[in-house]
């Protein structure tokens, strides 16, 4: 039987509420456990793909095709725990189940209410939020205790808890333990609070995981405990990290929050691996051997969280070669009428990542061009790899008005267009090409030597498609589009061939890169601006 753990959050939004499950998760399967996790979200909108990135950050997208919350990729770099469409529901989809079949008659002769409707619906999607074979599924609750959205499914949990019976379900309750430099003390009432707000609901936090600047006295342990009826054992304090997120599955090892975890389970006669593993990660991440600057150019560069897996994967990349990864963020826009070598001078490598619509466009085609020009690594995503198309196009290939159809549906050469399929699409939510699809990879390519194999699954997230009515003049001007979506023909990467590291794909590698396991693409592309780094500082070479 499967048994849960559910975290909840409160005092305040952003305290890492996903990277603490995705490390409760890491703790269990060192354990030997089969876990999954699982996100509710406690927002109308469907999912999460409607949402602009400056306001809600990343959209993930799973293998499966679902567009998802940005927390479902802590939990896929974290853990193995198998994330699919399944892993994240939110209150609008939801209510548009039980709509649906109020419409088709299920509730006849009720009326159709959140207790018990909504809330039964919540607990049916924890249950298949849990999937198959799973030992302890892990369900993170969006939002903050104490916010009207997230009533019913604190209710949802508490009903689902009642039904498990003691010992099957665990309620970990993240929390902030301010400190107040006037008084130079940190506050345990914000923390007081919010359990009361979770038990005028009626659920008991059986762990307290709390977040701190600094380490927390045993004083305080004592009157948290005490106040929130929570033994201290469980009291778990989750202080700050000095260099990585990857560094708080070991400290909250160190803390016992396993060790609880399991105790409220009744799993203790499970046995912990060692972590050496992620010990050689944070080795890898505290003491690297030097640094790399990429430049990342981006429309959403101003909120962290919008190319929250380009960073991670950046950092991966940097860890596979014991170096930190060093990003200057630039606005795509900054580089439409400002020089690029004003603000790209000095960086090691430029990455264009995914995007949408015609803001800054033009800046990315220029600093693609600059990249091209001063032979410096580069990396196009999604439309990053088109605007890599559009610029070579353009400036190598000399193709008068080179351009995507997304932006100007009227150029001379379309070379970024819409497939047929895509033109009759209206709605805009879940309609792009999402999720993953295979992609055989040309003999004798750089992409073929950084994979290592001829067949890759990796996901989508676009409308657009490199049209190949101009495949012929690109490829005889020295574009090599060296890879291919064989069922329908679509060309998913391109690359100058003569260059250590000039890429564009049609997909997102970010979204499968792990600290543990490094995306290839993305080792490699830091590999190469480590090399071009070294070359700048060698001495240069007297020519006999
Ligand atoms: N706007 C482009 C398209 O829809 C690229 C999307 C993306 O970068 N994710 O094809």
């Amino acid at each position: 039987m499967t048994k849960f753990i559910f975290v909840t959050g409160g005092v305040v939004s952003s305290l890492g509420k996903g990277i603490t499950t995705a490390a409760i998760a890491v703790l269990l399967e060192k354990r030997g456990l089969r876990v999954s996790i699982q996100k509710l979200d406690p927002y109308i909108n469907v999912d999460p793909g409607t949402m602009s990135p400056f306001e809600h950050g990343e959209v993930y997208v799973t293998e499966d095709g679902a567009e998802t919350d940005l927390d479902l990729g802590h939990y896929e770099r974290f853990s193995h725990a198998p994330i699919n469409r399944y892993s994240n529901a939110t209150t609008g989809g939801i209510y548009s189940e039980v709509i649906r079949k109020e419409r088709r008659g299920d509730y006849l002769g009720k009326t159709v209410q959140v207790i018990p409707h909504i809330t039964d619906q919540i607990q049916e999607a924890i249950r298949q939020g849990a999937q198959r074979g799973t030992d302890v599924a892990v369900v993170e609750i969006g939002g903050t205790a104490g916010d009207i959205e997230s009533l019913p499914f604190l209710e949802a949990i508490r009903q689902f808890a009642l039904k498990l019976g003691k010992g099957n379900v665990c309620f970990v309750h993240l929390t902030l333990l301010p400190y107040l430099s006037a008084s130079g003390e940190m506050k345990t009432k914000p923390t007081q609070q919010s359990v009361g707000k979770l038990r005028e609901i009626g659920i008991q936090p059986d762990i307290l995981v709390c977040r701190c600047e600094r380490p927390m006295t045993e004083e305080m342990r004592r009157k948290i405990s005490l106040f929130c009826n929570v033994a201290p054992c469980d009291v778990i304090q989750e202080v700050d990290v000095a260099t990585t997120i990857y560094e708080v599955p070991l400290d909250l090892k160190r803390e016992g929050l396993d060790d609880a975890l399991v105790a409220h389970l009744g799993l203790e006669r499970t046995q912990a691996a060692p972590m050496d593993d992620w010990e050689d990660l944070r080795r890898r991440f505290a003491e690297p051997e030097g640094e790399v600057e990429i430049a990342v150019v981006g429309k959403y560069i101003q909120l962290h969280d919008a190319y929250k897996s380009i960073y991670e994967a950046l950092a991966h990349g940097g860890a596979a070669h014991r170096r930190r990864v060093r990003v200057r963020k630039i606005a795509a826009e900054e580089v439409c009428d400002r020089d690029p070598a004003e603000l790209l001078a000095g960086v090691d490598g430029v990455l264009v990542p995914g995007g949408f619509g015609e803001r800054g466009l033009e800046g990315k085609i220029r600093a693609v061009q600059w990249a091209r020009e001063q032979g410096l690594p580069f990396f196009g995503i999604c439309f990053g790899m088109q605007a890599m198309v559009i610029e070579f196009a353009r400036n190598v290939a000399g193709l008068e008005g080179a351009h995507t159809s997304e932006v100007d549906p009227g150029c001379a050469a379309p070379v970024i267009d819409l497939m047929r399929e895509q033109r009759q699409v209206e709605d805009k939510g879940a309609t792009m090409r999402l999720g993953a699809y295979p992609c055989r990879i040309l003999d004798g390519t750089r992409a073929a030597a950084i994979y290592g194999r001829d067949m890759v699954l990796e996901r989508h997230r676009h409308r657009w498609e490199f049209n190949n009515d101009y495949k012929r003049p690109l490829e005889d001007a020295g574009l090599t589009c060296s890879g291919v979506y064989e069922a329908r023909g679509l060309v998913e990467i391109v690359e100058l061939s003569d260059r250590p590291f000039f890429l564009g794909v049609q997909y997102h590698p970010e979204y499968k890169s792990k600290p543990l396991e490094p995306h290839p693409l993305f080792a490699a592309f830091v590999g190469a601006a480590i090399e071009c780094r070294a070359a700048a500082a060698a001495p240069p070479t007297s020519k006999a």
